[in-house]
């Protein structure tokens, strides 16, 4: 369970420090804390120069600590060797699916990342975080009408997923090209609803079934048997300006051969999109990175990915004599998973006896649903007690009314007692954005930080909240 450690040194939390290698930059998906973490000489975990037990009597339990070095680092690390080893046009895009508000959108953005949103909401916020709309792309199965209309109307480019969508956005252009009439300008930007088309690639890999996207039996994308009608039908559409290609194979994942694989099949796609005089210039090979949430995963770095990638494209276009694609990636996980720590208060414990130990924190599965829905293992260290020898195997239980609510089995950890700051690691992806009030629990508050400053990102919610939107009809008074 616990890592190897040199002989004769006692396993403690400091096992999970990065380790501060010369002459190496860390790459933040291979760490299990965030980049900025150490021990201070209280024995306390600190992060971005924060020590996390003041944090959590500043701001309250549980916590979100979201480490502004660790998530740019990871921002300028895509960023950049997209730069390097593609000769062609990149743009790295933010899946914010993994984490969508104002602070982390405008993070992203301020690196020069753009967004990939999936709802009218993630729109919203990624526009008021103040992301450029030609740098945010709309994903989603089953888009609104109006989910469409605030794209097309703010300017992102939209990644149609179906026959029915194309349709909607066909017809949405009539109806406004019809109410606009007699100006031209708007009828200019009617005519060119910037879209891209996501296919289901049909490739494999090794991740769990519910987070595995591109084998042929996903719900989402067309069918690449389909690839021929849709192009035709595309091709005939003066609304349409269809600029590329999408595809997206699955999520946490530590092989490079389905990335490889995909680049040559999206390269094909291109190829064939000519016939019909598509003149299709980006490729988005999606996310799927995988992040090491214990000390036996091992993820390939966030630079031998993206080399993976863009070698794979530069040599599959030379292959058909194609022009080089603006290749596109849109990573969540691996941006921010590891950016960011979850602090619990440590309350209760169940001791039976030849069983288990269970240990009580004071969020849970409406905090972290991952655990419960995809069986999910992560690692915690007890943050004021940071070297103290790991003597215990507990089960860290959430305090939901749902005996499924186990954050952590058999977790290694020293001796604790109610009043310890247990702290989860690797919770920036899927956790705040997957998070919800069940059993009326007040979602958490998040802060940022960086060189020894805090800020609130997310505001705990409170009583009030709970029951803004509760309406009491009159005769129930
Ligand atoms: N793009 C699409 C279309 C996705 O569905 C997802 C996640 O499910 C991502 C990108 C991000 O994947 P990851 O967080 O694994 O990088």
């Amino acid at each position: 369970m616990v890592s190897t450690h040199p002989v004769g040194v006692q396993p403690s939390g400091n096992q999970y420090l990065p380790e501060k290698r010369s002459n190496t930059t860390l790459s933040p998906n291979q760490e299990l804390l965030p980049l900025s973490a150490r021990v201070n000489r209280h024995n306390c975990l600190e992060i971005g120069g924060c020590d996390v037990t003041t944090l959590v009597q500043q701001f309250g339990s549980p916590l979100y600590i979201l480490d502004e070095e660790t998530l740019r680092t990871a921002c300028q690390q895509y960023r950049d060797t997209f730069k390097q080893y593609y000769k062609g046009e990149s743009q790295v895009l933010y899946a914010s699916k993994a984490w969508n508000c104002l602070a982390v959108c405008a993070i992203a953005a301020s690196e020069g990342l753009g967004i990939d949103v999936v709802s009218g909401g993630e729109l919203y916020t990624a526009l008021k975080a103040g992301v450029s709309p030609d740098k945010i792309y709309l994903h989603g199965n089953n888009k609104s009408r109006e989910e469409l209309i605030l794209a097309i109307e703010s300017g992102c480019t939209i990644v149609a997923d179906n026959w029915h969508e194309l349709h909607t956005l066909v017809n949405i252009a009539e109806e406004r090209l019809i109410a606009s009439e007699s100006t031209l300008s708007t009828q200019h930007s009617v005519l060119s609803t910037r879209i891209m088309l996501r296919l289901t690639p049909g490739i494999e890999c090794h991740t769990h079934e519910y987070i595995r996207t591109g084998h042929l039996d996903s719900k989402f994308g067309f069918d690449p048997n389909d690839l021929d009608q849709v192009f035709a039908f595309v091709s005939k559409q003066p609304s349409l300006n269809c600029v590329g290609l999408h595809a997206h194979i699955g999520s946490q994942i530590f092989e490079r051969q389905p990335h490889r694989d995909l680049g040559v099949v999206m390269v094909q796609w291109l190829r064939d999109a000519a016939k019909y005089d598509l003149e299709l210039t980006e490729l988005n090979v999606g996310g799927g990175l995988g992040i090491k949430y214990t000390e036996s995963d091992d993820p390939p770095s966030i630079e031998e990915w993206s080399k993976a990638i863009c070698e794979v494209v530069q040599q599959a276009c030379a292959d058909q004599n194609l022009p080089l694609p603006k290749l596109l990636c849109e990573p969540g996980r691996s941006l921010i998973a590891t950016a960011c720590v979850t602090a619990y208060t440590i309350g209760s414990a169940k001791v039976i006896p030849d069983i288990r130990t269970y240990v009580t924190i004071d969020g849970g599965m409406s905090d972290n649903p991952r655990p419960i829905t995809y069986q999910s293992v992560y690692r915690a260290v007890v943050a004021n007690k940071m070297s103290d020898s790991l003597t215990e195997t507990v089960t860290l239980a959430g305090k939901h009314c749902e005996s499924g609510d186990i954050l952590i089995k058999n977790a290694q950890l020293p001796k604790t007692e109610p009043g310890d700051i247990l702290v989860v690691m690797g919770t920036g992806a899927y956790n705040y954005s997957m998070a919800s009030n069940y059993n009326r629990l007040p979602r958490p508050a998040a802060v940022l930080v960086a060189n020894g400053e805090a800020n609130l990102i997310l505001q705990r919610e409170t009583y009030q909240d709970i029951i803004r939107q509760d309406c009491l009809p009159e005769r129930l008074k």
